[in-house]
């Protein structure tokens, strides 16, 4: 392992503009299905790298007032993963790149097909979704630790940053993961979940490295309701009448026809650089996070 290395990436990753980073062995990925193992991307990995950007307080003040989304869909969600990480990313790789080790920049934000594979509750199971997710590498990397309302927390932000990792052949240090747990169990991602969404208590287990993490099961087609603009309770263009049960065939039937029905919404898509981005109460409920402003 390289500590001049692992100085030197970390120090590029915060120059690029990352508030957070952290670096994982491989071997913590041990539990991961084979569709997840970062191998299955790319057999020269040996660590991976997890970046975080933190939500702009202001931006995430006028989403939770619902004074207006557009802001959070762009800065907090859309535009934040798919170009500001991305690029954050593309140009930390380069820098690997140049010390002569591979490196791949998993794109931020899986190209997941919202509307399949969702219905087994563990967060690393399903086919539909990337081969990393960014939660688990920023745990797996000792920035982040999950909460019981499925997002990945930092000591510095809670639940309000988005992640990005990179796989790469580069021996780099492993940093020790978060031991102390950073959720309370407070519940209050649960209470303000309009579309009840979350479990009130941990149902799903699950290894990273040493740790054996619970979490809430979450109802991926019941929160996409919100996440996705199907409900003016949130900041859904359209008021569709959410129905008792909501399975992932009825969401796709519902998303399929309100973007038939609305331009509005598939021009949104354009602009803010992601399909949804409607909701994030839970994320912006949690009192968890240490940096606050005078
Ligand atoms: S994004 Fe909204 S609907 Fe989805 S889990 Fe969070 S609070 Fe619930
Ligand atoms: S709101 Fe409470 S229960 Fe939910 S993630 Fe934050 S600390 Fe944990």
């Amino acid at each position: 392992m390289s500590k001049s290395l692992t100085r030197d990436v970390k120090e590029a990753a915060l120059k690029l503009g990352a508030d957070l980073v952290g670096i994982a062995s491989v071997d913590r990925f041990f539990d991961a299905p084979p569709e997840h193992d970062p191998k299955r991307a790319l057999p020269e990995t040996r660590t991976l790298i997890s970046v975080a950007i933190r939500h702009l307080r202001g931006v995430q003040f006028t989403q939770k007032r619902l004074r207006d989304n557009y802001p959070y869909q762009i800065f907090g969600y859309g535009w934040l993963s798919h170009i500001r990480i991305n690029t954050l990313l593309f140009e930390l790789a380069r820098v690997l790149e140049d010390r002569g080790y591979i490196a791949l920049p998993y794109p931020s934000f899986c190209d997941a097909d919202p509307t399949k594979g969702h219905e087994d509750p563990k967060p690393a199971a399903s086919p539909a979704m990337a081969t990393v997710s960014n939660r688990h590498a920023a745990v797996a990397a000792g920035i982040a630790q999950f909460g019981l309302c499925n997002l990945a927390m930092t000591e510095e932000f809670g639940t309000c940053q988005r992640f990005g990792t990179i796989m790469t052949s580069a021996p780099l240090e492993p940093d020790p993961m978060i031991a102390k747990p950073l959720c309370n169990n407070c519940g209050k991602c649960v209470e303000a979940c309009p579309s009840r969404a979350i479990g009130s208590e941990p149902e799903v287990s699950f290894q990273i490295g040493d740790q054996t993490i619970n979490i809430a099961a979450l109802k991926r087609p019941r929160c996409y309701w919100y996440h996705f603009g199907l409900s003016k309770k949130t900041y859904g263009v359209l008021d569709i009448d959410e129905p008792e049960e909501i399975t992932r065939e009825i969401f796709e039937q519902n998303l399929c026809d309100a973007l038939a029905k609305s331009r509005y919404m598939r021009d949104r898509y354009q602009k803010t650089f992601a399909p949804a981005g409607y909701c994030g109460m839970c994320l912006l409920s949690c009192p968890m996070g240490k940096y606050k402003l005078k």
